[in-house]
């Protein structure tokens, strides 16, 4: 059993294919040609060929500080999701170029918030309330517009990783958080604060003022856009019951875009940085089922094949499933006619400052 994932919900082959390893040569050979000046970052949920790829590898933090550090690389190669891409070009020196080897991965999350739903959210939340006391916290998952938002107001960007640091962060600056689009993220590191459960509201931006009476809105401490991950709120808390019933002491590992109700009967929560850290530290023979992207569980599967990893049920991201290694071979070969990132000026000036925020808060 160890080493291998459970083949009845999980059939696709955890290898890289014979034409997939012929493009990851060539990317190879193309990748010593540049040398130094061109640097490939990858994200977790990438393919595995893709993934191989990578010089840096790791979540969308940690993609975002690589994107920011970068001394000698001229062109960096983003294999991601589109928020993913424009917040590295944001991140970036000016003399530097960012390429996505597909402009076509979004992220479904990303879109349940657009500029002129927050802005009027915003407005409406100032009939109750002072928003100057209020910090808007928006999740790397966002359009550059509303990080832009964000920055202009004094707020800051998310991510999984340092969800936590972030609400100490803006409950030194306000007294309310105005958290988007994730409602899961912001619900579980509200949960883990140990912020009341009244003092939680939901903002439905299809309602006005979100759904809430105005009560509602003087007592929240933390304000959650309803948008979700349609990968991570395919767990249930009852599939994590099978899975435990089927392989006993196994561990139950889940991404904090879970819904709270999973990640309370899970073993542990964290961004996918901390899952694969988790898997990693775990002794050889020991059992865990992961509740994040599959993409990545297949690779943690191949990566440790002296312990036992599957998912609690399999779930794609279809966007992230986008990027090929041809994809990143076309655009390596291509470089120079590759069309680059291109972020509008004032929005790069203010999503930075939000971006930065993150940066400095979260060591
Ligand atoms: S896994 Fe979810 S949040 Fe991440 S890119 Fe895919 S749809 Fe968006």
């Amino acid at each position: 059993m160890a080493g291998t994932v459970e083949q009845n919900i999980m059939p696709s082959p955890i290898k890289i294919e014979e034409d997939e390893q012929q493009n990851v040569e060539a990317i190879r050979a193309l990748k010593a040609k540049y040398g130094k000046s061109v640097i490939v970052l990858a994200h977790h949920y990438q393919r595995l060929g893709v993934h191989t790829c990578g010089d840096v590898t790791g979540d969308s933090y940690a993609l975002c500080k690589a994107a920011a550090s970068q001394q000698d690389a001229q062109h960096i190669i983003f294999c991601g999701v589109r928020f993913m891409v424009t917040s590295a070009a944001t991140l970036c020196r000016p003399d530097q170029t960012v390429y996505h080897p597909d402009r076509n991965a979004g992220c479904p999350m990303a879109d349940m918030a657009n500029l002129p739903q927050v802005m009027r959210s915003w407005l409406e939340l100032g009939e109750f309330t002072d928003t100057k006391k209020v910090v808007p916290v928006v999740y790397m998952n966002s359009d550059l517009d509303l990080k832009a938002f964000c920055g202009e107001r004094g707020g800051i960007v998310c991510t999984s990783s340092n969800a936590r640091k972030v609400f100490d962060w803006s409950f030194n600056r306000g007294e309310k958080i105005f958290f988007f689009p994730d409602e899961h993220l912001g619900r579980n590191t509200a949960n883990a604060y140990g912020i009341a459960r009244d003092q939680i509201i939901l903002w439905d931006p299809h309602k006005v003022n979100g759904g809430n009476t105005a009560e509602q809105i003087i007592n929240a401490k933390v304000i959650l856009w309803k948008g979700y991950c349609h990968v991570h709120t395919r767990y249930t808390a009852p599939m994590i019951e099978e899975v435990r019933a089927k392989y006993p002491g196994i561990k139950i590992v889940v991404h904090p875009e879970c819904t709270e109700d999973v990640v309370k009967v899970a073993d542990a929560v964290g961004s996918t940085n901390f899952i694969q850290d988790y898997v990693k530290k775990m002794q050889p023979g020991d059992k865990v089922a992961i509740g994040t992207e599959v993409n990545m569980t297949h690779r943690m599967a191949v990566q440790n094949p002296d312990k036992f990893i599957t998912p609690i049920v399999r779930s794609l991201c279809p966007n992230m499933f986008k990027i090929s290694t041809r994809d990143l071979r076309d655009c390596l070969e291509q470089l120079d006619t590759w069309e680059p990132v291109k972020v509008d000026p004032r929005e790069k000036y203010f999503a930075k400052l939000a971006l930065d925020n993150m940066l400095s808060c979260a060591g």
